[in-house]
């Protein structure tokens, strides 16, 4: 039979991008394009109904910009926040409300057409002025008309949503990847993106194929065209021939297969050759991936991205709201641990907020932005003592860069636990408070850090972003996006040292640790926690049920005098070799 390598080299009809999710699959092309609503411009026969949904719908935007807003005031200059206030002055404009009810009774058409309509107008008068910050005006009020269609057609942010198609896209953000997943989307390519945007990280954890920074996939692929997904190797076949569609045919059964082998670990440790014990907890994203931890053997849930609630919900939760989320997660999981991260908004994974940072990931992100919005921090907090009772949650701080944040967010905390002590909750008074380690400042600081905490969790997507310099979601610097460049083993191997002697325990949860490859070397490192997306944590296992530790070990420290990236990674590719370990890849 022939290899991958062959028919990828015989196939004219192939796009490469990054391989951003493991897994075949070979479906039909859904060409999704964002915001684009459909307008109804059919007649209507109930006037009062019609101008009922009109009430409702400005009502539901009024509440949606109003969170938006509030945020906007504590974090924007008044300029900057008052384009949401002229926004809900348009929502409460008397004249235009009136105008579109009269036109409603009068035209007897959709109310989405006639709001569409009414407010074009608008926008063409300010398109049409000289003045540039009333062309950026018109922009603003396309928001708000999209954002009254929307509630009008009661949808959340896409109107179409296709079932069980392979979704083309130019870029996903993370509430896009989620709302294709629950529609059963079979899997995502991208234009756009890096391995570790959050789009390719929710693929990861749904357990769904996507290959991205494909550059040009949507030009290449017409909507309804037949197409293969290789997530593997990162390449998309177009419209494939019968002895492409036969060959991963075959290569899809054989990894079905494959999987049902490795369920067969489930309940075996992961513990290598010479009995060294790796513990491997899973990170999770969506709640409903739940089903997955359990089946996967994990032995926890090593981070549970709460930021993701805002995605799936399209809003803040309430303090109740995430009281139920987190005590069923917490209820699941038990008598495994689950550590819940503090909302990390900002950097690409938050668009709900409106308005646009010149440098996101450098901007109001994580801790920074939470412990300037006390009141959304303080409803979190509240939410996860109170789901604590069990004492199996740990809460961890994202993007901490200093000893303050640490100490402020802590100052936080024990304010709530005093109100909710006068309130009457019980909570485990006891519960750990860590932080997560993304930041170089903290990397260098490790030691001093610990001191300040119970527990820390080593973050190498954003590491390696901020360590090199390179934007972890930017296909075009992919190439520098290096976890195995010489710096980023020695400084991994300065935080365990430096974390071993401060006796704090540490893990690490960023996608290295998903990367097969850089199992090894990770535990070579002296790492004994790791947390990965559920659906890696078989293959982990089979892995380090491999090697011996003290080999990895060996391996480590010749790979820590190596001066570049390929070198490294040719020696821990000869590690598999020389021990005869198989990848996924291989595997398949
Ligand atoms: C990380 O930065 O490695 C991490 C685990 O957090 P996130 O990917 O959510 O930023
Ligand atoms: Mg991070």
């Amino acid at each position: 039979m022939k290899s991958f390598k062959d028919i990828y080299k015989e196939s004219t009809n192939k796009i490469s991008g990054i391989a951003a999710a493991p897994g075949i699959t070979i479906g039909d092309a859904y060409l999704f394009t964002k915001e684009k609503l459909d307008i109804n411009k059919s007649d209507i026969t109930d006037i009062e109904e019609a101008k009922k949904n009109l009430q409702e719908a400005l009502e539901k935007s009024k509440l949606e910009l109003n969170k938006v807003f509030a945020i906007a005031r504590e974090k924007m200059d008044g300029v900057r926040a008052a384009i949401f206030e002229a926004q809900l002055m348009i929502l409460d404009d008397p004249i235009l409300i009136q105008t579109i009810n009269r036109r409603i009774e009068q035209e007897k058409k959709q109310p989405e057409f006639i709001v569409d309509d009414e407010i074009s107008k608008y926008q063409d008068k300010m398109i049409l002025s000289r003045e540039n910050y009333m062309k950026e005006r018109a922009h603003d009020i396309e928001d708000i008309k999209q954002r009254i269609i929307r509630n009008l057609q009661k949808k959340r942010w896409q109107s179409k949503i296709q079932q069980d198609v392979i979704v083309i896209s130019e870029s996903l953000t993370p509430a896009d990847t989620i709302l294709f997943s629950k529609n059963k989307a079979k899997s995502f390519v991208t234009d756009h993106g890096g391995l570790t945007s959050h789009a390719a990280i929710i693929s990861r954890s749904l357990n769904i194929p996507a290959v991205v920074g494909t550059h040009n996939a949507t030009v290449q692929i017409k909507d309804g065209d037949k197409v293969i997904v290789d997530g593997f190797h990162g390449y998309v076949i177009i419209n494939p021939s019968d002895e492409q569609t036969d060959f991963f045919t075959k290569k899809r059964l054989r990894l079905i297969e494959l999987q049902k082998d490795l369920e067969e670990l489930k309940d075996k440790p992961a513990v290598t050759k010479d009995g060294k014990e790796i513990k491997l907890f899973a990170n999770v994203d969506v709640t409903g991936e739940i089903d997955i931890v359990i089946t996967s053997g994990a032995s926890g849930i090593g981070l549970y991205r709460s930021e993701q609630i805002l995605d799936e919900l399209g809003e803040f939760p309430t303090e109740e709201e995430q009281v139920i989320i987190y005590s069923k997660l917490a209820s699941r999981i038990y008598p495994g641990n689950i550590t819940i991260r503090a909302f990390d908004i900002g950097g690409d994974k938050f668009r709900f907020l409106e308005y646009r940072e010149p440098n996101p990931f450098l901007g109001l992100r994580g801790i920074r932005l939470l412990l300037e919005n006390q009141t959304l921090f303080k409803n979190q907090v509240r939410a996860v003592l109170r789901s604590s009772e069990h004492k199996n949650i740990k809460f961890m701080l994202p993007m901490i860069t200093t000893i303050s944040e640490i100490r402020e967010s802590k100052k936080i905390i024990e304010e709530c636990k005093t109100e909710l002590k006068k309130e009457n909750f019980h909570f485990d008074n006891d519960i750990e408070i860590g932080i997560m380690v993304e930041v170089p400042s903290v990397a260098f600081m490790t030691k001093d850090f610990a001191a300040e905490v119970d527990f820390m969790s080593i973050g190498t997507n954003d590491l390696i972003q901020y360590l090199l310099a390179v934007d972890r979601g930017n296909d075009l610097v992919s190439e520098l996006y290096q976890e195995f460049n010489p710096v980023v083993l020695r400084i991994l191997k300065y935080i365990i040292d430096d974390a071993k002697k401060s006796k704090k325990p540490l893990s690490l949860c960023g996608e290295m640790a998903a990367d097969t490859l850089a199992i090894p070397v990770l535990v070579g490192l002296g790492l004994q926690e790791l947390s990965i997306s559920a659906a890696t944590i078989p293959y982990a296992k089979k892995i380090i049920r491999n090697f011996e530790y003290k080999r990895a070990k060996k391996l480590v420290d010749s790979c820590l005098k190596m001066l570049t990236e390929k070198e490294i990674e040719d020696a821990v590719q000869k590690f598999f070799e020389d021990n005869n370990i198989m990848r996924t890849r291989q595997i398949i």
